[in-house]
C-alpha cells in the first residue's frame, strides 16, 4: 500500500506507533488511563525537545475515526479517580477536553459548515512560511521574500528529511514530530505551528485526516479566521 502513495506523499514510514484496529484502540486506551493519566494534567501545557508526545493520551486518531467511543473514554477515565488512581487535576482536564473543546469543535463544525471552511477574517492570504515546505522540497520557495526570513537556513543538515529548514527549535522539533508520527501535541499545534501561521499570515491549512477538528481547530484557534465570524448568513 506504501509503495502507491504518490511521490508528493509526505512523512516517515509507519513503524506502529499507531493503533489500527478496535482491540488496538481498547489497549492504548488502557494504558493511556494506567501510564499516561497520573500525569496528563500537571504536564499538559508543557513542551519538551526530549519527548514527542509528553503526558497526551494519543487518542485523538481513534476518537475521530471511530475505533473508541468519547463516552467510554470518559468512563474509564472517571473510574480511574473514583478508585484513587488518577488525581482530580488529571481526570477533569481530560474529561474537560473531550466533552468540552472536542463537543465543542463539533458542533461549530455542523453549526457553520460549509461555509466556515473558507472563513478567513484575517486575509491571511500569504503562502506558508518556506520552513513548511523546505522538508518536502528543500528548493521550494526559497525567494519567497520577507517570509523566507522566517525559515532562515544554517547547518547543513536542515531540509533533509524530517529536519525542516529553520533556526526556530521549536518549530523544527513540532515538525520533526509531523513527519515522524504524523502528530503533534497541542501545544506545538496552538502555541507554535498555529501561531506562526497567524504571525505570518500563512493562508489556513488542514490537519489530520477528520474535517470536524481540522476545519474548526485551523479557523477557530490557529488562525483567528473566525474572529468576528458568526457564521454563514442564514
Ligand atoms: C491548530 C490546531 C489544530 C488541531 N488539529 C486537530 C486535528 O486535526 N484533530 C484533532 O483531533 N484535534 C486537533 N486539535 C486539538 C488537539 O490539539 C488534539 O486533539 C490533541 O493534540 C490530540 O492529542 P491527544 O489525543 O494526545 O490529546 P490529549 O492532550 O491527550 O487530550 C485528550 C483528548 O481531548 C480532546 N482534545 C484535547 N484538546 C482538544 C482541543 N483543543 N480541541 C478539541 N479536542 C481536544 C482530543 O479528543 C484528545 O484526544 C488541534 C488543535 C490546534 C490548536
Amino acid at each position: 500500500m506504501l509503495d502507491g502513495l504518490p511521490a508528493t506523499c509526505w512523512g516517515a514510514d509507519p513503524d506502529g506507533t499507531w493503533a489500527t484496529s478496535r482491540g488496538e484502540a481498547l489497549r492504548r486506551l488502557d494504558h493511556a488511563v494506567t501510564e499516561v493519566l497520573p500525569v496528563f494534567g500537571p504536564h499538559e501545557d508543557a513542551m519538551l525537545s526530549t519527548s514527542w508526545h509528553l503526558a497526551h493520551t494519543l487518542l485523538s486518531p481513534y476518537l475521530n475515526l471511530g475505533l473508541l467511543r468519547p463516552d467510554e473514554v470518559c468512563d474509564a477515565v472517571e473510574a480511574a479517580y473514583r478508585s484513587g488512581d488518577v488525581p482530580i487535576a488529571s481526570a477533569e482536564g481530560f474529561i474537560r477536553q473531550v466533552i468540552g473543546w472536542r463537543e465543542y469543535v463539533w458542533g461549530t463544525y455542523w453549526l457553520w459548515m460549509p461555509d466556515y471552511r473558507d472563513a478567513n477574517e484575517l486575509g491571511a492570504h500569504r503562502p506558508l512560511p518556506p520552513v513548511f515546505t523546505s522538508m518536502a522540497d528543500p528548493m521550494a520557495n526559497p525567494m519567497a521574500g520577507p517570509e523566507a526570513a522566517l525559515g532562515a537556513t544554517s547547518g547543513d543538515t536542515q531540509g533533509a528529511a524530517g529536519v525542516a529548514d529553520t533556526d526556530m527549535n521549536c518549530v523544527r522539533h513540532a515538525m520533526a514530530d509531523i513527519h515522524d508520527y504524523g502528530w503533534t501535541h497541542h501545544i506545538q499545534r496552538l502555541m507554535v505551528v498555529g501561531n506562526l501561521c497567524l504571525i505570518a499570515g500563512g493562508g489556513p491549512v488542514g490537519g489530520d485526516t477528520v474535517d470536524v477538528v481540522v476545519v474548526c481547530r485551523r479557523s477557530g484557534v490557529g488562525d483567528a479566521a473566525q474572529r468576528d465570524w458568526h457564521g454563514p448568513a442564514r
